[in-house]
């Protein structure tokens, strides 16, 4: 199964990729986490990346191509995988398509413009881990520590209203296209959120099938 999350930022596609991957029991690829981690790390990539991801803008197409087809070529997604956040351009997607990647089915979650706003106020995300919460609809038992690994829980530096504003710009105007590409191949699910992470869980399991 190979699969793509797509949404607005702050739709909750990093959420439900992270309770797919246990359902689906294949590997989740967040190419918004794995550029964090470069930057974290001062890798080439991480410092290119910082350029465009704290003004709200995408990282050049020829990075984000080169990262993702690496990272499929591993042996943990030989039985498949779920993308979140790529590809967010045509240009991503046809790569992908070029790379003879079939995909078996686009996911998109949708979630109405003004709600988004709110969503990403309430967002946190572990500093050491990556992982995500939300202080209304998923909180850490831990409080500002991370369940998982008892890492701080930090706003993620691109979450500051302005740079969200362009965040949703850049999203209505580049990825689009995406989502009609998708439709066109007959492989675009989408599904409306809805405020509990695990009614939008069971919307999603229903849409797919599973
Ligand atoms: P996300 O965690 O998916 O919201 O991604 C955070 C930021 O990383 C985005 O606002 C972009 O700046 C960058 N980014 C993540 N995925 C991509 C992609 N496929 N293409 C270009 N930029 C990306």
């Amino acid at each position: 199964m190979k699969m793509l999350i797509m949404g607005a930022p702050g739709s909750g596609k990093g959420t439900q990729s992270e309770i797919l991957v246990e359902k689906l029991g294949i590997p989740t690829i967040s190419t918004g986490a794995m550029l964090r981690a470069a930057i974290a790390e001062g890798t080439e990539v991480g410092k290119e990346a910082s350029k465009y991801i704290n003004d709200g803008k995408l990282v050049p197409d020829s990075v984000m191509i080169d990262l993702v087809l690496d990272r499929v070529a591993k042996d943990d997604c030989r039985d498949g995988y779920i993308l979140d956040g790529f590809p967010r351009t045509l240009a991503q997607a046809e790569a992908m398509t070029e790379a003879n990647i079939d995909i078996d089915c686009a996911l998109m979650i949708d979630v109405a413009d003004e709600d988004i706003i709110a969503r990403i106020g309430g967002r946190r995300v572990c500093s050491k881990c990556g992982a995500t919460y939300h202080t209304k609809f998923k909180p850490s038992s831990k409080g500002d520590d991370c369940e998982q690994c008892g890492g701080k829980l930090e706003i993620r530096a691109d979450d500051a209203p302005e740079t969200v504003v362009s965040r949703l710009e850049t999203y209505h105007n580049m990825t689009a296209p995406v989502i009609d590409y998708y439709d066109k191949m007959g492989k675009l699910v989408a599904v409306k959120a809805v405020e509990g992470v695990e009614e939008t869980t069971e919307l999603v399991l229903k849409a797919l099938g599973k």
